[in-house]
């Protein structure tokens, strides 16, 4: 009987990646201030979720590397929709603040939709606000939403042509699936979403040149979903039974079958920080005509 030969893909560094993308913003950063020109970040954390408490101390380092500086603001639990509206309301008006970041989820009596679309859009620098939701549909963008903006880095570094290819994107969240499938589309690939309603899922992955997993299922992607040589790109973001931070794919067995992979931790995660912090600088930018 043949044998399949054992493939090894190759590991996509978000981490070495997005260090290279904070150094140039730091130089920038660094060319600004000898200008004048101070770049500034607020975020807003309502309640105490630890996941949230974490993200928030993350975008804090990550200011504090790149020489921005960083507002944080505490709300507690219980802070009402009209408290929350009238925070931004400052921060838009705020010459210290180029860019404000709501860190969602925000507890259930507060309307996302209605806080996210009172950013002023030029300050929006997740691009969650209709305005820029819509720029990025027409391919005329300020800024383009962290987590797809890193990946299309990710394949970018590793010089992987999206054009023509097959790109199956699994999860149509806002924030991931759905700007992510637009990137792609952007760059010419032939993008399928897939969702929890879905036939055949793991027919429509298996034909899949580029697999984005953006569900939040510790080992939702299997083996058998990914063809030979695929590029594996793992968004998912999951605690497994030990507390470990892991993705969506079942690393192991992917890794065996992709040409590409992306690690979690290690992967999009800090690739997102670090356009983050490239949406801060060049809110910056704009607001000084540069
Ligand atoms: P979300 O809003 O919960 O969306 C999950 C998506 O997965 C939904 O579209 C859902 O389909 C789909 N899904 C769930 N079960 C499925 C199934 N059995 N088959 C097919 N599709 C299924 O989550 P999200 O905010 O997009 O985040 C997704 C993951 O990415 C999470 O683990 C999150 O922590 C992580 N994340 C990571 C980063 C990063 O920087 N690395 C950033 C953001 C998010 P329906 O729409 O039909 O329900």
């Amino acid at each position: 009987m043949k044998r399949r030969k054992k493939r090894m893909a190759k590991i996509i560094d978000g981490k070495l990646i997005s260090a290279k993308i904070k150094t140039a913003i730091r130089a920038e950063a660094n060319t600004l201030k000898e200008k004048g020109i101070e770049i500034g970040l607020a975020v807003v954390i309502v309640g105490d979720d630890p996941a949230s408490r974490v993200y928030v101390n993350n975008k804090k380092k990550d200011c504090e590397e790149v020489g921005f500086s960083s507002f944080e603001y505490a709300l507690p639990g219980e802070t009402t929709q009209e408290e929350l509206l009238k925070l931004v309301g400052e921060l838009n008006n705020d010459n210290q603040v180029n860019g404000i970041l709501v860190q969602l989820p925000l507890p259930p009596h507060i309307n996302e939709n209605k806080v996210l679309s009172a950013i002023c859009p030029d300050k929006d620098v997740d691009a969650f606000h209709p305005e820029n939701v819509g720029h990025i549909m027409v391919g005329d963008y300020k800024f383009l939403p962290c987590t797809p903006a890193g990946v299309m880095e990710m394949l970018d570094d590793a010089e992987i042509e999206v054009s023509g290819k097959n790109c199956v994107v699994i999860g149509r969240s806002n924030i991931v699936g759905k700007p992510m499938a637009m990137l792609l589309l952007h760059k010419n690939g032939t993008v399928t979403i897939c969702h929890s309603k879905t036939r055949n899922l793991k027919e429509i992955c298996a034909g899949a040149d580029i697999l984005v997993a953006a569900v939040g299922k510790e080992k939702f992607v299997t083996a058998d979903m990914v063809k030979e040589g695929a590029v594996v790109i793992d968004v998912g973001m999951n605690r497994n039974s030990e507390g470990k931070l892991c993705g969506d794919a079942d690393y192991n067995a992917c890794f065996d079958k992709a040409s590409y992979i992306t690690p979690v931790p290690g992967g999009v995660g800090p690739m997102t920080r670090a356009v983050l912090m490239k949406n801060t600088l060049t809110s910056a930018k704009m607001k000084n005509n540069i």
